[in-house]
């Protein structure tokens, strides 16, 4: 019986398992392994981070997404022996060995630390989901703390955010983080809308490079018009707890700085030994691995070449589905002896949500930005949830959301027995500031930034 396992439950693994689920001879065993139960819709995240959306409305599980006659194993893969074809994989029942006939690896990768001093200890990535949920508690940490601070000094760093990268990513976590703090101002009458402070770092001069120029200029003017400060040519040097130090000497003052540039290979590539190239599992056009029988790669973890233009695919969910796909066609016809075809695609747009019913995109060479945009924005990621029902649900959740303030729940998931360790803990009164006046215990009024 031929078996084909699939590592990693990204865009890549799952559009992959679907692909073929069903399509598949009948004594054809087929297998996803991922270490989360759920497929993280990543594009989405800086929503969940301003708390736009929940953040289970940005993952989907991926048993949800697979017929009963595929099978979903929730485990980390940590060795692959490809002369053997086994792969070894860390499960919720301990470590099992698995055999395999074809192996495709689309684990993705993961958020670089090292890329700056400072960053791994002060910084928040975005990368999952954990990720997003939370930078989501420490904006409502700080917008907490500071209606309790007498400090103006300390009230300027709490309430400034400082997002590293003005691509993608950083772009629509600054707006979103800009539309946030506007929309639960009312909810935190101890603080002054001015006091809170989002800033791009983008070190070229301007947003967006990915998009053509015009739709960089109007997400540079939809930021600015909500009070985001964009400082192009602006590299960060170094990150401490209470600042941000800048390439060239200027430090700005913040306790809150997202990074949303840097990715590093997955550990497992390393331990593979496979031919790599910029940290990619090098290809070939077809996507099989080459001097390796029945081995595959895909998605951000490899490097795929289109043969539309010779290039190599960049590391988006767009070519990530559809390089899986091809790969699918790929693997019928390896299966059935018949020859593969190389990877080719023409890039359909790209999208980008810049804050609460606000997006820039081009499609098919069309630029259009604003509500349209966002509409378009979340329409397709709609389009991509499985199954009908919970499409519905999250329609109906995401249309509700759209007329309300974001959701200002902080879930600490405080469980009994820290619970009563905080209890039994002693008081501490140090906390209370000596520059406080006397007779009143918090800041009462709205205090002006200095
Ligand atoms: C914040 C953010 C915003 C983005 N915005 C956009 C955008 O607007 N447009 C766009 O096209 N792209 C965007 N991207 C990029 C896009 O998300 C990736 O290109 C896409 O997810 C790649 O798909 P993949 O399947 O290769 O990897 P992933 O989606 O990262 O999936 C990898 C999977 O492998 C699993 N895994 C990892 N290691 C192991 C292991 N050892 N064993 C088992 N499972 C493992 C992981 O848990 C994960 O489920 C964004 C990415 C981020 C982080």
């Amino acid at each position: 019986m031929p078996s084909i396992v699939i590592v990693g439950g990204g865009f890549a693994g799952t559009t992959l398992a679907r692909a073929l689920d069903g399509r598949l001879p009948p004594d054809c065993e087929l297998t996803l392994i991922s270490d989360e139960s759920y497929m993280t819709f990543n594009p989405m995240l800086p929503e969940a981070v301003g708390a736009s959306v929940f953040p289970e409305q940005v993952v989907a599980p991926v048993r949800e997404m697979l017929s009963a006659r595929s099978r979903f194993v929730m485990g980390r893969v940590t060795a692959v022996d490809a002369q053997a074809r086994t792969l070894r994989c860390e499960t919720l029942g301990g470590e099992r060995a698995l055999e395999y006939d074809h192996l495709v690896l689309a684990f993705g990768n993961r958020a670089r630390l090292d890329l700056l001093p400072g960053l791994a200890e002060h910084a928040l990535p975005l990368k999952t989901v954990g990720d997003a949920m939370h930078i989501r508690n420490v904006v409502l940490r700080r917008l907490a703390r500071m209606e309790l601070e007498w400090d103006a000094q300390v009230r300027r760093e709490l309430g400034h955010f400082v997002v590293i990268g003005g691509g993608f990513s950083g772009v629509e976590v600054a707006g979103e983080l800009a539309d946030c703090l506007r929309s639960v101002g009312r909810f935190y009458p101890r603080v002054h809308a001015n006091e809170l402070r989002v800033t791009v770092l983008h070190d070229t001069d301007r947003l967006l490079p990915e998009l053509p120029a015009k739709l960089g200029a109007a997400a540079l003017v939809s930021l600015t018009r909500r009070g985001v400060a964009v400082r192009l040519g602006a590299r960060a040097a170094a990150i401490a707890p209470r600042s941000v130090e800048l390439s060239g000497g200027p430090v700005l003052e913040a306790r809150n700085v997202i990074c949303t540039i840097g990715t590093r290979p997955n550990a497992l590539v390393e331990r593979l030994g496979l031919p790599l190239e910029r940290g990619r599992i090098r290809v070939a056009a077809d996507m099989s691995v080459p001097s390796h029988a029945g081995l595959w790669a895909l998605g951000d973890c490899a490097l795929v070449p289109n043969a539309l233009d010779g290039k190599a695919a960049p590391p988006t969910a767009q070519f990530a589905v559809r390089e899986a796909r091809q790969l699918a066609a790929n693997l019928l016809a390896a299966l059935q002896g018949r020859p593969t075809r190389p990877f080719s695609a023409r890039s359909r747009g790209m999208m980008a949500a810049i804050g609460h019913r606000k997006g820039v995109a081009q499609v098919f060479g069309i630029g259009f930005s604003g509500l349209p945009a966002w509409l378009l924005w979340r329409a397709y990621y709609l389009s991509q949830m499985p199954t009908l029902r919970r499409k519905l649900r999250i329609f109906v959740e995401w249309t509700w959301g759209m007329f309300f303030p974001a959701d200002i729940t902080h879930l600490r998931f405080t469980r009994s027995e820290e619970l009563q360790a905080e209890e039994q803990a002693p008081p501490t009164l140090a906390c209370l500031d000596k520059s406080e006046p006397r007779g009143c215990r918090w800041p009462t009024a709205p205090s002006s930034p200095s």
